[in-house]
């Protein structure tokens, strides 16, 4: 008897299937939607599953042990990844990032990260590659992540207080263990590492200038991330946001700060250095500041459908072009077609109405 398998997100969030243009088209090496904005940076979920149950992520009154993740037929194989992934390098793509769900929990991610470091740029150099975790199983697997040619990682560390971590991951999982995960990675290598910390007001916000302190100095970035309205699930309010002015406020109290120039085009942290020279922080100020104008990003979700935004509704379903019979340049043709026509900028639009609709949720296509 075959397995009857119920494609529960194929059918949610679904854009359709591409459509191919009938002429061949050769990629440029740069390919620009309607405002302008080249795809430079493509996230990929390899899991929408996740050991953790942060609140603002994945709660469990809705990822319970009811829900259903995603069967793993549907799931992009290694090899689908990496010949979109080639296709995309061939638009201009040079930084992917590994995300999820916990992208850790893939079984033989190294694997795909081999095959991912051979893929090259338009620029002939291999691409920026990089990976986002919760840090659980860092401790165990940086080197070989290393071996196989990841290049960076960035962890996300929501307190270093024990009892306020465990509550906001939900799982009861130890602080200790994470900052295991992140000394591993450093002797492995994988730096500079960047610390993502999401500030909800009233729940981690006494732990800004403690994750501060800690960090200066250690050569790893931390980074203070807006609390987002993305999916459906989270129950998001603007009062639990705490502006990143604010963050950078409270932290030039303790420790002054300088604020730091600009790196690239598409670069969504405003960096601060410490004035005594002991490093850097980043705030990502997507609810206060949105920088759709420079949003250079594409997603693509762990069954191969194509976000144009985090906050999209929908995507276009890349698989069906993957196992149907397509080749490299049509569907190379249809990606074309795609971005030259996105259009989008929700944050800069957000209001009562926009956040309304069912929006993707972030462990589906990774943050
Ligand atoms: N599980 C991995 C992790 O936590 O690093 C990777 C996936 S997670 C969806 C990627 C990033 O999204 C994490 O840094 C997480 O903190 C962030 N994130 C998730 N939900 C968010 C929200 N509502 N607002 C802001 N950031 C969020
Ligand atoms: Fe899992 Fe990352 Fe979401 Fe937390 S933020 S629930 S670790 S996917
Ligand atoms: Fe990019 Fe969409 Fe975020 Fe704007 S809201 S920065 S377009 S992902």
């Amino acid at each position: 008897m075959t397995e009857r398998i119920i494609p529960i997100a194929d059918a949610r969030y679904d854009a359709g299937i591409p459509s191919v243009p009938a002429r061949a088209y050769a990629p440029a090496g740069v390919l620009s939607d309607v405002r302008g904005r080249a795809v430079r940076d493509l996230r990929i979920s390899v899991t929408d599953r996740c050991n953790f149950r942060c609140s603002y992520c994945m709660p469990r009154t809705v990822f319970g042990k009811d829900y259903r993740f995603l069967p793993h037929t549907s799931l992009l194989r290694f090899e689908e990844i990496t010949r979109l992934v080639r296709i995309f390098a061939a638009h201009g793509v040079e930084k992917v990032r590994l995300t999820g769900g916990e992208p850790l929990l893939r079984r033989n991610l190294e694997s795909l990260i081999e095959m991912l470091s051979a893929v090259r740029t338009v620029r002939d150099t291999p691409l920026e590659l990089t990976l986002t975790t919760n840090a659980s199983l860092l401790a165990r697997k940086a080197r070989a992540l290393k071996a196989a040619g990841l290049q960076r990682v960035t962890v996300s560390l929501d307190a270093l207080d024990d009892a306020i971590f465990r509550e906001m991951n939900s799982v009861d999982f130890p602080v200790a263990d994470v900052l295991a995960g992140i000394d591993a990675a450093a002797a492995a290598g994988l730096a500079p590492i960047k610390i993502n910390m999401v500030v909800k007001r009233g729940v981690n916000d006494g732990e800004i200038v403690t994750m501060a302190r800690r960090f200066r100095g250690s050569g790893h970035v931390l980074r203070f991330i807006e609390y987002m309205d993305v999916g459906a699930s989270n129950g998001w309010r603007l009062d639990d946001v705490v502006p990143s002015a604010e963050v950078v406020r409270r932290i030039h109290e303790w420790f002054p700060l300088e604020p730091l120039a600009g790196g690239y085009f598409g670069e969504v942290a405003k960096r601060w250095r410490y004035a005594d020279g002991s490093g850097e922080i980043g705030v990502i100020s997507s609810v206060t500041q949105p920088f759709c104008a420079s949003c250079t990003r594409a997603r693509l979700s762990t069954e191969g459908k194509l976000f144009t935004c985090l906050f999209a509704t929908a995507g276009h379903d890349l698989r069906a072009l993957l196992r149907g019979d397509y080749s490299d340049d049509q569907i190379s043709g249809a990606l074309a077609h795609l971005w030259e026509r996105r259009d989008d900028r929700y944050s800069e639009i957000r209001s009562d109405a926009t956040r309304g609709l069912r929006r993707v949720e972030m462990s589906y296509i990774g943050g």
